[in-house]
């Protein structure tokens, strides 16, 4: 069992406890994308251990009547073993994830991966006929040329900010260089593509410019956020728009739930109330 101080980021370590949490968003009309907590693997046996569970996971939500989907992470499923040892267990995630009708995302890690995970995403997107999205990093240099390339693949973009601290050489380090550049991203996702854009991002000015230009263009969208940040939000969001909640669960959660505390000081005095007891 994780601490109640764990759970406001984390839904459990067992998939039920994920799914009952996917009950209770469902209820507010938030839909759930759930995610295995667990990356970097360098042997395979825990790389297909998690991509079994996956695939458990996706025939569990396919036996349910519940608005969830998946979301794995590369290094989660071999990319660090190899490109050939991701493509063979992501292929069957995907795979079990397109008979039984469940999406999946790809999550985005850092710089040296995005090559691998791009060239997976759209020979996946293209065989299975958009049931597939991908997430593309602002911060990185190389996005806008990415973006262009993946407007005429089929399934959705998850547009974020970037979570990993890359070099100069490769990313933009100023925070309002990275904000100019996701607006900049929307702009050109909006005028181009035939919807699939997903908001990832807990930003209220992102938000609404994505309104903004679903309103100037009409484009579908959908914003997405993570279990535990701006929940009224989502609740209100939900009233008017497709809402999706990323739900990390799994054995693993301690990392996470770490790093959900350390990036906001607003988060760090709750960690440190639950403690303390107040
Ligand atoms: P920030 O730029 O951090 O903050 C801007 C404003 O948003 C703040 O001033 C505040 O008003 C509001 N805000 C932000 N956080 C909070 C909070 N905790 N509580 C209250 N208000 C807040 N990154 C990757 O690199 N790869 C991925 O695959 C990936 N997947 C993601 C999936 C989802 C669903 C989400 C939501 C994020 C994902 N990220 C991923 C993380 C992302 O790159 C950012 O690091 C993260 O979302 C912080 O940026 P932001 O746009 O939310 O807001």
């Amino acid at each position: 069992m994780i601490p109640p101080i764990a759970s406001r980021f984390v839904a459990g370590e067992e998939p039920a406890e994920a799914l009952d949490h996917v009950r209770g968003l469902n209820e507010r009309n938030v839909k759930a994308i759930i995610n295995l907590l667990g990356e970097h693997y360098d042997e395979r046996p825990p790389a297909a251990a998690d991509a079994a569970e996956y695939r458990a996971l996706v025939d569990d939500v396919a036996d349910s009547d519940l608005e969830a989907c998946v979301s794995v992470k590369p290094s989660q499923v071999g990319l660090d073993l190899g490109e050939d040892v991701f493509r063979d267990l992501l292929d069957g995630i995907v795979d079990r994830a397109a008979e039984r009708g469940v999406f999946v995302w790809i999550d985005m890690e850092d710089h040296t991966t995005t090559d691998a995970t791009l060239d997976a995403f759209e020979d996946l997107a293209r065989e299975h006929d958009g049931g597939v999205g991908v997430c593309v990093q602002a911060n990185l240099r190389r996005t806008r040329e990415d973006v262009e390339r993946l407007a005429d693949v089929p399934g959705k973009v998850r547009f974020v900010k970037g979570a990993y601290d890359e070099p100069s050489d490769v990313a933009y380090t100023d925070r309002a260089r990275v904000d100019r550049e996701y607006r900049d991203l929307l702009e050109y996702a909006f005028e181009h593509y035939d919807g699939g854009i997903a908001v990832g991002s807990h930003d209220p000015a992102m938000i609404d410019h994505a309104v903004a230009l679903h309103e100037e263009h009409g484009t579908d969208f959908e914003v997405q956020m993570l279990m535990g940040v701006r929940e009224d939000a989502q609740t209100d969001l939900a009233r008017e728009y497709e809402v999706w909640q990323y739900v990390p669960y799994g054995g693993r959660w301690m990392s996470y739930f770490y790093r959900r505390v350390m990036e906001r000081k607003e988060n760090l005095l709750f960690a440190a109330r639950a403690v303390l007891g107040r």
